[in-house]
């Protein structure tokens, strides 16, 4: 491996273009949005975004109007769905940048109403309703008067509706009744904005798991984010529950560290704050300079929910961590050996050359790879390859 200074994300950039490159086929000839929001998941939403686009997609998504306008600020202009306003946020500026907003009710889409006249063109809209999440969205009793609202600013010349979207619950269990019972009303949704008169250009439902598991549900477009960093969004589906098997995804995250020192241990030495891990005999511990507070799972070494602590992986073996992490830093367990200060210690990447992956920590930390990643975004410098 390279040298390793400092603490590092590393974000091979040619594995986003090759993931999304894979999606884009897999999905063809329905339309790919690459999901850039919370920086990229944790990868860098500007350097993500404009790999994205070189790999051929059509359309990238974000959370809230901050993320959007920064996307244009750094010279993006092709389709963009924003989907989380709150009263706070201006939404002209989104308007007269051509932003797509989305409006879950009547009220969502008087807003964008009020923001046309202030930037100088109709606003691009897209209309969400809620098949079962029960998060954002009209919820199917609702969904007539939020068409017929955008209908009527349609017919008045403010708002052109460009999309109708959704979003799944469990796309993940491809079994989950949930699934089949949210395609069913997205479709009867649909069905009502077409006799209200709605011509969206897009109609979307699946994220990653459904690209990949659903084709019923690809629609026009699908809206993948976490498999566009090369994480599997349904680990623990069987290959063959993936219609064209199991997709070759590249992880595009590589978290490491140079070793700070390393130090024998007595049996009975407690490491860290509260000595929740206790040497059972004499070892060695290294210490490596990445904490919380650049983004690694507190409960690494408890093991939250298993008994399995998080590994690293140093001197070509995986190594795992003791005592609590702290802000700045964590210990991991040498078994005996030394190793001098600057030794390359690999927390997570693709897997490769025998380091975890983001999944391998996830599940020793009680959580997803989803936020495995998207929490490296503080001091650890990120470097794009
Ligand atoms: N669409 C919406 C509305 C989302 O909020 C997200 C992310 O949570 C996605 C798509 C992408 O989901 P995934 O990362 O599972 O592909």
């Amino acid at each position: 491996m390279n040298a390793v200074d400092r603490p590092e994300v590393v974000v091979d950039l040619a594995a986003v273009r090759h993931d999304v490159a894979v999606l884009r086929a897999r999905v063809a000839p329905a339309r790919m949005m690459t999901v850039v929001k919370a920086d990229g998941y944790g990868h860098g939403m500007v350097e993500v975004a404009r790999a994205a686009r070189r790999a051929g997609t059509d359309w990238l998504g974000v959370a809230t109007p901050a993320e959007a306008l920064a996307l244009r600020a750094a010279g993006d202009t092709g389709p963009l769905l924003c989907w989380l306003s709150v009263p706070a946020d201006d939404l002209a500026p989104l308007v007269a940048a051509g932003v797509d907003l989305t409006a879950y009710s009547p009220d969502e889409v008087a807003a964008v109403v009020a923001a046309v006249s202030r930037a100088g063109r109709p606003a691009r809209l897209q209309l969400k309703v809620d098949t079962g999440l029960r998060r954002g969205g009209a919820l199917p009793a609702d969904w007539p008067d939020l068409v017929a609202a955008a209908r009527a600013a349609e017919e008045a010349g403010t708002v052109r509706v460009t999309g109708i979207w959704s979003h799944f619950a469990a796309a993940e269990e491809p079994t989950h009744p949930a699934n089949d019972a949210q395609e069913a009303v997205f479709r009867a949704a649909l069905d009502v904005a077409a006799a209200a008169g709605l011509e969206p250009e897009v109609r979307h439902l699946a994220n990653s798991a459904a690209a990949l598991l659903r084709p019923s549900a690809h629609f026009d477009l699908v809206r993948c984010g976490i498999a566009s960093y090369g994480i599997d969004p349904a680990p623990d589906v069987p290959d063959a529950a993936f219609p064209g098997g199991r997709p070759d995804l590249v992880p595009a995250m590589t978290v490491r560290a140079p070793l700070v020192l390393s130090k024998p241990l007595a049996a009975g030495d407690g490491v860290s704050y509260g000595h929740t891990w206790v040497a059972p005999a004499a070892t060695t511990v290294g210490l490596v300079p990445l904490g919380y507070g650049d983004g690694v799972p507190r409960h690494a070494a408890a093991g939250v929910g298993t008994d399995q602590a998080a590994e690293v992986l140093v001197g070509g073996r995986r190594r795992p961590v003791r005592g609590r992490v702290c802000m700045d830093q964590l210990v991991v367990d040498l078994d005996g050996e030394n190793f001098p200060p600057g030794t390359p210690v690999v927390l997570f990447g693709p897997g490769r050359d025998g380091e975890p992956t983001a999944l391998d920590w996830a599940r020793a930390c009680g959580t997803i790879d989803y936020e495995v990643v998207t929490r490296f975004r503080g001091r650890a410098r990120r470097v794009h390859v």
